[in-house]
């Protein structure tokens, strides 16, 4: 069985736009951005961001761009369901209420930030869904 070693941006990008088609995401605005991870969920602005770094990911790296991207979906999801700017306050009033101590055992605003943990969470129960299904349609 051959598997390809890398996956070309373009197959990137239709993989980004499957998952955005299936989880209702048009109304979120894109932007590309050089940065670091594959791409970050701007609470201020309410944008996703996708990061123009990477022209290509190697197929080994691909559960974790998935994962990453879920996570940041997620966040998408949450900004839809509640209009960015009332998910922008709701996402401070936890990191403000995690540095003020009010939530024992709590004490980092972002990792412990109850909508990065559903974003993680999100990611890891969805990516394998998604591999299998990139895999099926011949993306590597
Ligand atoms: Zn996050």
């Amino acid at each position: 069985m051959l598997i390809k070693e890398f996956i070309s941006k373009s197959d990137k990008n239709t993989m980004i736009s499957m998952m955005f088609k299936y989880y209702r995401l048009k109304s979120i605005r894109v932007k590309e951005k050089s940065i670091e991870n594959h791409a970050h969920f701007n609470v201020d602005t309410g944008t996703l961001e996708l990061s123009t770094k990477y022209k290509q990911i190697k197929t080994i790296q691909l559960k974790d761009f998935l994962i990453t991207i879920l996570h940041e979906i997620k966040h998408a999801i949450d900004a839809k369901r509640y209009g960015w700017k009332k998910f922008k306050r709701m996402y401070e009033m936890e990191q403000n209420m995690i540095s003020q101590g009010h939530y024992p055992g709590k004490d980092d605003p972002y990792k412990d930030n109850k909508y990065e943990i559903d974003a993680e969470n999100f990611g890891r129960k969805n990516f394998k869904k998604w591999y299998m299904k990139f895999k099926k349609e011949r993306f590597f």
